[in-house]
C-alpha cells in the first residue's frame, strides 16, 4: 500500500493569505513520491475562509475540509486536525507562510529514516520586534529549568508526526493543551531540523502580548508544579527572616529598653507578608483554576461539518471525539 502523507492546517480567519498558501503546498506535495491528503481545519473562522475552502474541497480532490462549531484556539484545531487525520505521517503547518512548506521535503526524508516526530526549529525570527524575540527566549530559558521532559527551543507547532506519534498524542485529551510540551513528553525518536523563519505575508497575527503570557503560563502550569513548590520556599525563607528580626528586637529591647519606634518597620512587614501571600495565593489559584477545568472533562471540541478529501479509501477509521461522530458522519454523506 502506497504510503499517505496527510497535512493539517489550523485556519482562522486567513482569507488573504489562504489562495497563495495553497498553490505554494500544494506545488511542494505533487513534488513528493507519495499520496496526499491536505486537511484545513476551519477553526470558527468569520472572514470568508470558510466559503473559500469548501470551494477549493470542491475542486481538489485531495482538499480535505474540518471545520469547528466556533473558534476554539490553535492547539484544539490542530488536536481535531490529528483526530481525523489519516496517513502514516502527519504534518502540521500554519496557513500564514511562516511556515515555509518547502521543508516537508525534508520532514519527510527524515520520517523515513525512522524518526517519529520531525520539528522544524527557527534560526531566525525575522519580521519580529525585538521585545517579542527576547521575550520569547527568556520564556524558552524558565520552560528548561522548570519542566521535566525537555521541550526543544525556538520550536513552533511546524513538524512531522509519524502514526504511533499521533496515535499517543490522541490519547493525551488534558483542556490545558500546551501542544510543544506534548510532542516531547510522547517520547519517540525526534529529530530537529532548522530553517528560517519569515515574517508573516499577509494578514496579523493573533498573538497579543496578553495571549502570549497567558500562553507561558499554560506552558509552565501544564509541565511543572516548581512555582507552587517556589510558594513554600517563599514562606520558610521569610518565616527565617521574621524570626532573625524578631531574635534583634529582643535582645535590643532587653539590653537598650524599649523606646517605642517600631511604627514604620511594622508597617514594612506587614506588607511585605501581605505581598507574598497573595502572590503564593495566586500561584494556587493558578494551578487550583486549571485543575477545575480538567475536571470539568469537556470535550476540546465540536465539529460542525467533515468533508474529507474525495480521493481516499478510507482505511483508517478517523479517531473522532465520541459525541460527533454522528454529526461529521452525516455531512460525510453530503
Ligand atoms: N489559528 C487557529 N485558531 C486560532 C488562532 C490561530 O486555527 O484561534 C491558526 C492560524 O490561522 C494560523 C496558525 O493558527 O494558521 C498560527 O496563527 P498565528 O499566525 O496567528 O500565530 P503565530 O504565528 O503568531 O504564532
Ligand atoms: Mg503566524
Amino acid at each position: 500500500m502506497a504510503e499517505l502523507l496527510c497535512v493539517v492546517v489550523p485556519v482562522y480567519n486567513e482569507r488573504e493569505v489562504l489562495p497563495a498558501f495553497h498553490d505554494r503546498i500544494m506545488a511542494v506535495l505533487e513534488s513528493l513520491q507519495i499520496s496526499i491528503q491536505l486537511l484545513y481545519v476551519d477553526d470558527g473562522s468569520n472572514d470568508g475562509s470558510s466559503e473559500w475552502l469548501a470551494e477549493k474541497q470542491n475542486e481538489d480532490d485531495c482538499v480535505g475540509v474540518l471545520r469547528l462549531s466556533r473558534n476554539f484556539g490553535k492547539e484544539a484545531a490542530m488536536s481535531a486536525g490529528f483526530d481525523h487525520a489519516e496517513g502514516d505521517a502527519v504534518v502540521v503547518i500554519d496557513a500564514d507562510l511562516q511556515d515555509p512548506p518547502e521543508l516537508i521535503p525534508t520532514l519527510v526524508e527524515h520520517w523515513r529514516a525512522g524518526y517519529d516526530v520531525v520539528y522544524a526549529t527557527r534560526e531566525s525570527r525575522d519580521g519580529e520586534q525585538w521585545l517579542k524575540r527576547h521575550s520569547a527566549s527568556l520564556f524558552y530559558r524558565v520552560m528548561d529549568r522548570l519542566s521535566d521532559v525537555p521541550i526543544p527551543r525556538d520550536t513552533g507547532d511546524f513538524r512531522l508526526l509519524s502514526r504511533r506519534a499521533v496515535d499517543a498524542l490522541a490519547k493525551l485529551r488534558e483542556q490545558h493543551r500546551y501542544m510543544k510540551g506534548l510532542y516531547a513528553w510522547i517520547g519517540y525518536p525526534q529529530k530537529a531540523v532548522p530553517y528560517a523563519r519569515d515574517a508573516r505575508s499577509l494578514g496579523r497575527s493573533k498573538w497579543s502580548y496578553w495571549r502570549l503570557w497567558n500562553h507561558a503560563l499554560e506552558g509552565i502550569t501544564s509541565f511543572s508544579a516548581a512555582p507552587l513548590k517556589l510558594a513554600t520556599w517563599l514562606g520558610m525563607f521569610t518565616s527565617i527572616l521574621a524570626f532573625g528580626y524578631g531574635l534583634f528586637f529582643l535582645l535590643r529591647t532587653l539590653f537598650l529598653g524599649n523606646p517605642v519606634p517600631g511604627y514604620p518597620s511594622l508597617i514594612v512587614i506587614m506588607l511585605f507578608l501581605g505581598g507574598v501571600q497573595l502572590v503564593c495565593l495566586g500561584i494556587i489559584g493558578e494551578y487550583l483554576a486549571r485543575t477545575y477545568n480538567e475536571s470539568k472533562g469537556r470535550q476540546l471540541y465540536f465539529v460542525m461539518d467533515y468533508r474529507p478529501s474525495g480521493d481516499l479509501p478510507r482505511r483508517v477509521s478517523p479517531k473522532k471525539e465520541t459525541d460527533d461522530s454522528a454529526n461529521s458522519e452525516s455531512a460525510v454523506d453530503l
